[in-house]
C-alpha cells in the first residue's frame, strides 16, 4: 500500500449568537500524516494576525543578568569538554562556540552558541552563522560521540519555546538509542521499504512534487514543504531528496541548508512568530535507518490574551490543533521565497 494522505471531515452545528441564533455548520478536519503517523486537526477558523514580533517582555526580564554566552563571559563561564574528547576544551568555528550542556538530557548533549550578538531577530541570522552551527554539530558528532547512531540538532528560540537564555544557541543530542519520534520514523520507513521496495521519503516527495499544494521549494541539498499533518500552527519541514543525512552533506550543501533555514525563520518573523523550536533528525551511521528530517515549528501566544498554541489536545491527546491549513501556509511562504 503506497503512502496514504488520510483526511476525515466531521460536521458539527450550533445556533450562532453572532448570526441571530441561526443554525451554523462547522467543519473539523482530521489528518493522518503519512510519514510520522501524527494526527492534526485543521480548524479553518480565521487566525487573527499575531501582530508584530515583540521580544520586549523577555528583554526586560533579561536586564541585569550576566549572560554566560556573551563574548568575554563565554571563555570563563561555560563548561568545557573533557580533555580526551576535545583537548582544546571549547569547539570554535566562526562566531560559534561549543561546550557540554551542564544539565544534559542525553549522554552527549552540547550547547552551540551561534552568534556574538546577545539578541538576534530571526531575520538577522546569516546563512554563515547557522551553517557554522551545523558544521560544528557535525564536528562534535565525529569527535565526541563516535559510537552514537542517532542525532539531532535542536533549537529553542526564545522563552515561549523553552529557551533558557536570550543568546541564540543550538542544542545537539546524540545517542545509541533513537528518541521516541525518531524510532517511530525509523519503524515506518523500514516497514514502507519492506512493503513497497522503495524509500518512504522519496515516495512522499514524489507525491508532493506532483500535488504542489504544500511544496515550497528546493534550496541546497533539501526540499522545503509544509507537512500534510503539521505539529504546530506554523510547521516547515525539510527533507533530503537524495536520501543523504547531515553527516554526508558537503560544507557547501550545509550552507545551502542554512540559507533555507534563514528564509523560513524570516518568514516566521514576518508573521509575528516570537518563538520557535527546531529539530534536525539524522543518522550518524548508514545502518541506523533514520531518514533526514528537519522541522521548524512555531510556539506562539495568540493575542490578545497571549493564549498558548499548545492546549490539552496536544499535551494530553498527542494531536495538534492548527488554525491555518498547510496549503494556506505554503501559499503564503511562497510569496516571500526567492529562488
Ligand atoms: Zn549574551
Amino acid at each position: 500500500m503506497p503512502l496514504k494522505f488520510k483526511l476525515i471531515h466531521h460536521q458539527t452545528g450550533y445556533l450562532n449568537p453572532a448570526d441571530d441564533m441561526k443554525p451554523t455548520s462547522v467543519d473539523v478536519e482530521i489528518r493522518h500524516d503519512p510519514l510520522t503517523g501524527d494526527r492534526s486537526r485543521i480548524l479553518n477558523f480565521r487566525l487573527r494576525s499575531l501582530g508584530k514580533l515583540d521580544h520586549s517582555e523577555y528583554l526586560e526580564r533579561d536586564k541585569g543578568h550576566t549572560c554566560p554566552f556573551c563574548p568575554g563571559n563565554v571563555e570563563k563561564m561555560v563548561s568545557r569538554f573533557l580533555p580526551e574528547e576535545v583537548p582544546e576544551g571549547l569547539l570554535r568555528r566562526g562566531e560559534a562556540v561549543g561546550f557540554p550542556n551542564m544539565f544534559p538530557y542525553e549522554a552527549h548533549n552540547a550547547v552551540l552558541r551561534l552568534t556574538k550578538a546577545h539578541h538576534v531577530l530571526p531575520s538577522q541570522f546569516t546563512p554563515r552563522q547557522l551553517a557554522d552551527g551545523l558544521l560544528m554539530a557535525v564536528d562534535s558528532f565525529k569527535r565526541v560521540t563516535p559510537k552514537a547512531h542517532y542525532a539531532a540538532v535542536n533549537w529553542n528560540y526564545m522563552m515561549p519555546a523553552g529557551g533558557g537564555v536570550v543568546h541564540p544557541h543550538f542544542q545537539i543530542v546524540a545517542g545509541i538509542n533513537p528518541t521516541r519520534f525518531q524510532s517511530r520514523l525509523i519503524r515506518r520507513a523500514k516497514a514502507f521499504a519492506k512493503r513497497e521496495s522503495a524509500g518512504m521519503m522519496a515516495a512522499y516527495l514524489e507525491h508532493e512534487k506532483i500535488d504542489r499544494s504544500r511544496w515550497v521549494g528546493r534550496v541546497g541539498p533539501v526540499v522545503w514543504l509544509v507537512p500534510f499533518a503539521p505539529r504546530a500552527i506554523y510547521d516547515l519541514m525539510a527533507l533530503s531528496p537524495e536520501g543523504k543525512g547531515l553527516m554526508e552533506f558537503t560544507p557547501k550543501q550545509i550552507l545551502g541548508l542554512a540559507r533555507g533555514m534563514c528564509r523560513v525563520v524570516s518568514f516566521l518573523e514576518a508573521r509575528g512568530v516570537n518563538a520557535y523550536n527546531m529539530a534536525l533528525h539524522t543518522s550518524l551511521k548508514p545502518e541506523a535507518g533514520l531518514p533526514f528530517m528537519l522541522r521548524i515549528v512555531s510556539r506562539v501566544h495568540i493575542p490578545p490574551m497571549a493564549v498558548d498554541e499548545i492546549n490539552y489536545f496536544e499535551k494530553l491527546h498527542d494531536e495538534t490543533v492548527c488554525f491555518l491549513s498547510p496549503e494556506t501556509i505554503a501559499k503564503d511562504i511562497k510569496t516571500m521565497w526567492r529562488e
